[in-house]
């Protein structure tokens, strides 16, 4: 490893402990960056200068499940307060701070607003790219502005949130992949906002822990412990969470489907013509929740989540997701979309005809 100012170059680097599936890709030079000044120097040293580098966060939402002739983290983790006043807080935070960590922090100072989103693992720097969300909010909600590189015009950019096009587990940032380095989020919390208590269990958790009267930090904790019981730990059991995303279709098909199928649930989609359908309840109806194959397997648990046992590579990982997604969508004509980004292959499933 050569060591210069702000950043850090490895050659032949494992990413084993930088992916929660814990596949053991390696990347032929890894590039860490320390401090965001440093990103310019970084990307014109002679050993990245026009090449395209594979972002890397936490690893959470990625397969790696190729050569990775170059990978880039942002390790800077630095926030800083902009602002307070009776309208809300203004914070700052780098991209390579762990947004769990983020969020205690915020909820620390008195501030609501995030708490839904507990313990959803990642980095700030990737949070804005799958505009991540949780038990009823997302991100985007308190998205300021993303300041980021753009290799485009090799300069900073300043996104303001309507720039950035959150969507459904969409931005900007993933419609455009590879053009930008995103270095700090800057985020605006209202002051005093209303928690969100009516979704999937909240309250009922809530009563549990014998609090009748929660505090933003009482969500926070609440929502902790679901996941905690829902989701497969990937430190001893590697996953990066759902696989797949609830797909969208037609409100005609969606009908259709649930007269053949009563049990199936379908859910609004924000209009009249489509409805979004339950990508763990198709994959169950097919008999993959708990199924392995070699060492890639779907969690017992959760038949979203697809899991390392051990030794599964990330192409045993993607065969056993294409398998999935082809009997989905031999038994319900319903095609499914992976939700993290796959590194150096492409998913294909191969349906019957
Ligand atoms: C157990 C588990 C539960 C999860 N639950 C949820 C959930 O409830 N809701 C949800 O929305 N997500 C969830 N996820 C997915 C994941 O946590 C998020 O997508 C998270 O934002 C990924 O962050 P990361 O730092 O690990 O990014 P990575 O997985 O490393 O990267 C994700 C994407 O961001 C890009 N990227 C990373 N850093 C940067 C950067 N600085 N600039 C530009 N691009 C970058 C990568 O190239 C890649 O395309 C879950 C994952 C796991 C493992």
């Amino acid at each position: 490893m050569s060591s210069n100012s702000g950043y850090t170059l490895a050659r032949d680097a494992s990413l084993i402990d930088r992916n929660t599936f814990r596949v053991d890709t390696r990347a032929a030079l890894l590039v860490e960056v320390q401090a965001i000044e440093a990103l310019p120097a970084a990307l014109a040293d002679p050993a990245v200068a026009g090449r395209e580098p594979v972002l890397i966060g936490a690893g959470s939402n990625l397969l790696l499940a190729g050569d990775i002739p170059l990978a880039l983290r942002i390790e800077a983790d630095a926030t800083t307060v902009l602002g307070q006043d009776a309208s809300g807080t203004r914070i700052r935070a780098e991209a390579g701070l762990a947004w769990n960590d983020f969020l205690r922090q915020v909820l620390a100072r008195g501030i609501a607003g995030p708490e839904n989103m507990a313990l959803i693992p990642g980095t700030i720097g990737a949070a804005p790219i799958q505009n991540i969300g949780a038990y009823g909010t997302e991100i985007g909600e308190f998205v300021e502005t993303v300041e980021a590189w753009d290799r485009r015009g090799a300069r900073v950019v300043r996104l303001p949130r309507e720039a950035c096009a959150f969507g459904y587990r969409d931005s900007v940032f993933k419609r455009e992949a590879g053009r930008y380095v995103i270095v700090a989020v800057e985020f605006f919390f209202p002051a005093a906002p209303a928690l969100r208590l009516d979704y999937a269990g909240l309250r009922e958790e809530l009563a549990a822990m014998g609090v009748a009267t929660p505090t933003a930090s009482d969500v926070a904790d609440a929502v902790s412990r679901i996941r905690t019981r829902k989701l497969p730990d990937w430190r001893t059991l590697g996953n990066a969470g759902s696989f797949f995303k609830n797909p969208i279709v037609a409100a005609a098909r969606a009908d259709a489907l649930a007269a053949a199928h009563p049990a199936m649930p379908v859910y609004p989609a924000g209009d009249d013509a489509r409805r979004k359908l339950s990508a763990a309840w198709l994959i169950e109806a097919c008999g993959w929740k708990g199924a392995r194959q070699g060492d890639a397997g779907v969690a017992a648990q959760h038949a979203l989540v697809l899991v390392n046992h051990g030794h599964a590579t990330g192409p045993d990982i993607l065969a056993l997701a294409e398998r999935i997604a082809a009997s989905v969508e031999a038994r319900f004509g319903v095609g499914l979309e992976p939700e993290p980004r796959i590194v150096g292959a492409r998913f294909a499933p191969a349906v019957a005809a």
